[in-house]
C-alpha cells in the first residue's frame, strides 16, 4: 500500500486533478469534499476520523456491509492464480463459468445464460444489442424502438443515459432516436387527485398507449426498474405491475427488467421481478453482486432470447475486454455463497425490513414529511410544506440537499433525490443501528424544519 497522505494534501491533489461523477466540477474544484479511507460493518470514517453509519449500502452496492472477509479472500486467491484473460476467442475461466452457472440457479429455470460487462451501464448497453440480434434473427429488423420511462436510471454510458429518463441528462447527450418514455408510476409526484390504485392503471396505461402510437410491429423491448432507484425510491402502486404485465402478455415486445439496484435482496427477495411477480425475458444485474467489492455486471437471458440468439450465424459483435474478468466473477461467487449460506436475504426480509419501515412510519406525522414509502430495505422519505398538495419545499430541491447534508455532518450517509431523502440500509444493519438511522434522520428532519420556518 502507497504511504498515508494527510487529509490537507489529499484534498488538495483531489480539487487539483480529480474529475468526480455527478458533480459539479466548478463547485468541486471550490470547495472539495470529503476524503473516505476506511470502512468497517456498516460504517465509514473518513481521513478526520470522523465516523458515518452508511444508510445508502454505498451507491446501492454493498448489501452485506463492509467486512465479509471471504470475499476479500477470494478475490486475492484468484489474483493469485489467474489475475486476468480474457473470454474472447474460445476462451473461459473457472469463475466466470461458475458465477453463470449459479446465477442460472439462483432465477428461474427459464434463464440458462448470461453475458457479463463491468457495469450495469454497459450491462444495459448490452441488452440493447442482445434484442435487436434477436428481432433481426427473427426476420424482424424493424423491431428496434425501445420503451423506458421518465425518471428511469439506467446507467451513465451513452445508450445506457439515453435509456434512463433522467432530463438533466438528455440535456448533455444526444439521445438514440429509437428510445421513447413514458409516464412514470411515481404516484406522489404524478398522481395529483387520482387514487394510487387508479394512477397505477393509468401509468401502466401509458405503455399500452404508446405501444399503439409506435406500433407493435416496430418494438423491440420495454426496459423498467421494479422500484425506480436513483430517480427517487419510487415505489409503483400496487395495480401497477399486473397491469403491465398483462399489457406485455398480449403482445410481441421483449421486457428487461433492469436489477441493478433490485437484484439481490433489496426489495426483500432476491430480484425485485419475484416481489412483482413479473417476468422478465432479460435481466441486468450488477452492483450487489459483487456486494460492490469489485466492478461486475451483466445480463441474464431467458431461453426464449437465447434460443433464437445461439442458432444465429457468425458473432455476435459485441464483448468487452473484462467481460467475465476472472477476479470479479470469483468475488461475484464469494458473495453469492455468503448470500446462499447465510439466508441473510430471507432473515432481513423477514426481521429487519419490517422494524425499518415501522421505525420510519414513525416520521410521517413530522411537520415536513408528506410521504414515507418503503420496500424491503429500500426507502424515501418525502419532504413537503403542504401535506395535502404535496408542494416542494423550496426550488431546487434546497431542502433536501440541508437536510442530506446536515445528516451527513451528524454521521448518517443518507441521498437526496428531487425532494426524498432516500435510504437502502445493509442487509447486516442491527435493529439498533436502525434505530439510530431514524433518530439522526429526525434531529436532520427538525433542522431542516427550522432552517426553513416551518413548525
Ligand atoms: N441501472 C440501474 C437501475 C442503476 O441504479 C444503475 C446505477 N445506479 C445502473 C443501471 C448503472 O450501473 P453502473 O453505475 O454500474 O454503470
Amino acid at each position: 500500500m502507497t504511504a498515508k497522505l494527510d487529509t490537507q494534501t489529499l484534498r488538495n491533489l483531489d480539487q487539483a486533478h480529480h474529475l468526480h461523477p455527478f458533480t459539479d466540477f466548478k463547485d468541486y474544484a471550490a470547495h472539495g469534499g470529503k476524503i473516505i479511507s476506511r470502512a468497517e460493518h456498516i460504517y465509514l470514517y473518513d481521513s478526520d476520523g470522523n465516523k458515518i453509519q452508511d444508510a445508502m449500502s454505498g451507491l446501492w452496492c454493498c448489501n452485506l456491509g463492509y467486512d465479509q472477509d471471504s470475499i476479500k479472500q477470494a478475490v486475492f486467491d484468484q489474483l493469485q492464480e489467474l489475475p486476468y484473460y480474457n473470454n474472447f476467442f474460445r476462451c473461459s475461466n473457472q469463475p466466470a463459468v461458475e458465477l453463470a452457472s449459479k446465477l442460472c440457479e439462483l432465477t428461474p429455470e427459464r434463464f440458462q445464460h448470461v453475458f457479463f460487462t463491468n457495469s450495469g451501464s454497459e450491462a444495459n448497453d448490452t441488452q440493447i444489442k442482445l434484442v435487436h440480434r434477436y428481432f433481426d434473427l427473427l426476420g424482424k429488423p424493424n423491431k428496434k424502438h425501445i420503451i423506458s420511462r421518465n425518471n428511469a436510471y439506467h446507467g451513465s454510458t451513452i445508450a445506457a443515459s439515453s435509456l434512463g429518463g433522467m432530463k438533466s441528462m438528455h440535456e448533455q447527450t444526444m439521445g438514440l432516436n429509437y428510445v421513447h418514455h413514458i409516464e412514470q408510476p411515481h404516484w406522489y409526484e404524478c398522481g395529483g387527485d387520482m387514487s394510487e390504485a387508479e394512477f397505477g392503471l393509468h401509468a401502466a396505461q401509458a405503455l399500452a398507449d404508446k405501444i399503439d402510437e409506435l406500433g407493435e410491429e416496430n418494438i423491440a423491448a420495454f426496459i423498467a426498474e421494479p422500484v425506480q432507484g436513483a430517480g427517487g425510491v419510487i415505489i409503483p402502486p400496487d395495480s401497477y405491475w399486473p397491469a403491465v404485465k398483462k399489457i406485455l402478455e398480449e403482445r410481441d415486445i421483449l421486457f428487461i427488467a433492469d436489477e441493478v439496484i433490485c437484484g439481490f435482496g433489496r426489495t426483500g427477495n432476491w430480484f425485485g421481478f419475484e416481489t412483482y411477480d413479473i417476468e422478465p425475458d432479460l435481466v441486468t444485474f450488477a452492483k450487489a453482486v459483487t456486494n460492490g467489492f469489485m466492478p461486475l455486471g451483466g445480463c441474464l437471458v431467458a431461453d426464449k432470447v437465447s434460443n433464437v440468439l445461439l442458432n444465429g450465424a457468425g458473432d455476435f459483435a459485441h464483448g468487452l475486454t473484462y467481460s467475465g474478468h476472472p477476479a470479479s466473477c470469483a468475488a461475484g461467487l464469494a458473495t453469492m455463497a455468503v448470500y446462499e449460506d447465510t439466508g441473510i436475504i430471507e432473515s432481513s426480509a423477514r426481521d429487519l425490513a419490517p422494524h425499518f419501515n415501522a421505525q420510519l412510519q414513525s416520521l410521517v406525522d413530522h411537520p415536513i414529511v408528506g410521504q414515507v414509502r418503503s420496500k424491503g430495505l429500500f426507502a424515501a422519505v418525502e419532504l413537503t410544506d403542504d401535506k395535502a398538495a404535496r408542494t416542494r419545499i423550496a426550488p431546487d430541491s434546497a431542502a433536501a440537499v440541508y437536510c442530506r447534508d446536515v445528516a451527513i455532518e451528524d454521521g448518517l450517509m443518507v441521498r437526496q433525490t428531487g425532494d426524498a431523502m432516500i435510504m437502502a440500509p445493509p442487509f447486516v444493519t442491527e435493529r439498533h443501528e436502525i434505530d439510530n438511522l431514524v433518530a439522526k434522520l429526525t434531529v436532520a428532519l427538525d433542522k431542516t424544519a427550522r432552517q426553513f420556518g416551518i413548525s
